[in-house]
């Protein structure tokens, strides 16, 4: 077994049969990495010659690489809206995919302020079943004895909706977690959830949050990691867990069942775990009803031995929060994933969040990368250098990546920037950079400046009457509190101070009018998972922006070219912001949400 546990302790052997076959596999296509992903490419284009989207660049049934390089496009998804359009509005005919598209992945990357609808095929699930079966023979190898205890992960289903054809569309989690591959899978003893099937499927958050809460308070000894899929889902829990622990330990006294969880279901599974026990609700009590919640995790479940969550990317602003709630515990990032495709695995899950590097799996789909250089003159941006395979990327150097799935994406921009840092076998690790175009993240929202800049504008309407502008405004995405929120610095210019200016309502209302306006990833988080709180606007004195430009040619900037950041995140810019600030105002109700689209 070639992956390289140097860093890790201590050292293991694969634990079972079953993961010395995983590992085998990993060792295997990486070693091959370029012939495995010519075969990809082959496999896909072969299966799909006769899909209307690649007859329409004349291939005509080649299946190799440079036919398909210099034929097909690069594209985005805006490019292929045309054809998702007609797949969801029921054309069954093969337009991208030979194979029928068995439900649209709803991503969390926004277009005109909806969710991308990502087509799959059924097939894909296996896919996405195998990178999931080699993350727990990896971890094996750097955590020992995961079999003799629980995982607690808290896992979530969100709402789904039909498109106008009739196929369903709900994020890529939902989709895998109700189908039977998750349902039904294998008993694994290294593997074994704290969550019943019923908790993690249950639709509504807080029935799903409270019966999960439950369970691995009452299989708290048992428990061994702590886990969600990204760090914000875990401190969400922690957060719920703050709220809710006075009915938790009154339930767990009296072995009884919070009222609001009406899911017959879930109801009747949980009468078979929950059991009166006075002792662990007087722990639960006495822990949770301190101020001090440094520690929490290691406090309630003793024996974790990692957290298992993503810190990397727009996550790690969270590291500092759970290092506090951990007492420091490693945090394990195991996978990188999306929904147009599920890219690859950690093999050195124990390694610091800075040090995570994701070893793409050359099965996983055809993968190309276009050199990114932001410091290329602009001459060169607009005739881009040409795409380069996975196997002959360079260390050190930085590539967007470009995906072609079996289910019929073709050469598509996932948006991603990754560094690459090293080798596995013939296989690039990357470490994730950035998203591109994403200015403020709290969960899974991605809100990028020309969204910013459409909610100010829209928001701006409001203060018309009171012949009143925003002449400049930054935003931050301060994750300081549970849920996080966005914080929008605005300077106004107000022409009649002393007879019109707009009232504190009114301000708060602009706040309310800016979450109106942003897009339904940020909005579900607001109205239905409670993982995005109300919107702050922060007035600044007349003035601020101009020490802040002051302040940033002080440090280097170009006069000529300055313009005031969009998203600030330095403390000294935030110290100075917060030290101008007039007025504070939130928005004061939940903004509009419903799973169905508004277009
Ligand atoms: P979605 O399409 O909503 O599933 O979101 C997928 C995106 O989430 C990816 O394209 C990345 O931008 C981000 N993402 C997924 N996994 C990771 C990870 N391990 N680290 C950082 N970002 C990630």
């Amino acid at each position: 077994m070639a992956i390289d546990t140097a860093t890790s302790s201590p050292l293991s052997p694969p634990a079972t049969e079953k993961d010395a076959k995983a590992l085998q596999f990993i060792e295997e296509t990486t070693r091959n990495t370029d012939s495995v992903q010519e075969r990809v490419l082959s496999e896909i284009l072969r299966r799909n010659a006769e899909t209307e989207y690649l007859k329409r660049f004349g291939l005509g049934g080649a299946t190799d690489r440079d036919s398909f390089k210099s034929k097909v496009p690069v594209v985005t998804y805006e490019d292929l809206l045309p054809e998702i359009q007609r797949i969801a509005n029921g054309d069954r005919s093969p337009i991208l995919s030979s194979h029928p598209i068995s439900e649209f992945l709803t991503s969390s990357g926004t277009s005109a302020g909806e969710r991308k609808l990502m087509p799959t095929i059924h097939e894909e699930l296996d896919r996405r079943t195998l990178l999931y079966s080699l993350l727990q023979p990896v971890m094996n190898l750097y955590v020992p004895d995961l079999d003799k205890g629980k995982g607690l992960y808290f896992l979530f289903i969100k709402a789904e909706t039909k498109t106008p054809g009739g196929l369903v569309a709900r994020p890529v989690l939902t989709s895998y977690y109700k189908s039977e591959h998750f349902k039904t899978r294998p008993f694994d003893p290294y593997n074994v959830l704290t969550s019943p099937n019923e908790a993690i499927l249950c639709a509504d958050s807080f029935q799903s949050m409270y019966t999960q809460m439950v369970c691995g308070l009452i299989m708290r000894q048992q428990v061994l990691r702590v886990g969600a899929v990204f760090a914000s889902g875990l401190l969400r829990a922690i957060r719920f867990l703050q709220l809710n622990w006075q009915q938790l330990s009154l339930d767990i006294r009296n072995g009884t069942l919070n009222p609001k969880i009406t899911d017959p279901s879930l109801r009747e599974t949980m009468s078979g775990i929950l059991k009166s026990d006075p002792k662990l609700a007087d722990f639960i009590t006495k822990e949770c009803c301190e101020e001090n919640w440094a520690g929490i995790i290691t406090r309630v479940w003793p024996n974790t031995k990692y957290l298992d969550v993503i810190v990397t990317g727009a996550m790690a602003q969270y590291i500092p929060l759970l290092e506090y709630y951990s007492n420091g515990l490693p945090m394990a990032c195991t996978m990188y994933a999306s929904s147009e495709c599920y890219f690859g695995l950690n093999l050195k899950p124990m390694c610091k969040p800075s040090e995570v590097s994701y070893t793409i799996m050359p099965n996983m789909a055809y993968f190309e990368f276009i050199p990114h250089d932001p410091s290329a003159p602009s001459l060169i941006k607009h005739s881009p250098p040409p795409l380069v395979d996975l196997a002959d990327l360079e260390v050190g150097k930085k590539y967007e990546l470009v995906i072609t799935t079996y289910a019929g994406l073709c050469r598509y921009r996932v948006g991603d920037i990754l560094e690459v840092t090293g080798f596995h076998n013939a296989a690039p690790q990357f470490r994730f950079v950035r998203r591109k175009n994403v200015l403020l993240s709290i969960d899974s929202d991605k809100t990028d400046e020309a969204e910013l800049q459409k909610a100010i504008d829209n928001a701006s309407v409001l203060l018309r009457e009171f012949n009143t502008t925003v002449v400049e405004y930054t935003s931050y995405a301060d994750t300081k509190t549970i849920p996080g929120h966005y914080v929008i610095y605005w300077e106004l210019l107000v022409k009649d101070p002393a007879n019109n200016s707009p009232s504190h309502e009114v301000l708060d209302k602009c706040c309310l009018a800016m979450e109106e306006s942003l897009n339904s990833v940020y909005r579900q988080g607001r109205v239905a998972d409670n993982s995005i709180g109300p919107l702050e606007i922060r007035v600044v004195k007349n003035g601020t922006f101009e020490e802040l430009m002051d302040y940033a040619i002080s440090r280097g900037a170009s006069i000529n070219q300055y313009k005031a950041p969009r998203c600030v995140n330095f403390s000294p810019i935030m110290e100075l912001l917060d030290s101008r600030v007039f007025s504070v105002h939130f928005s004061p109700s939940a903004p509009q949400w419903t799973p169905e689209r508004r277009h």
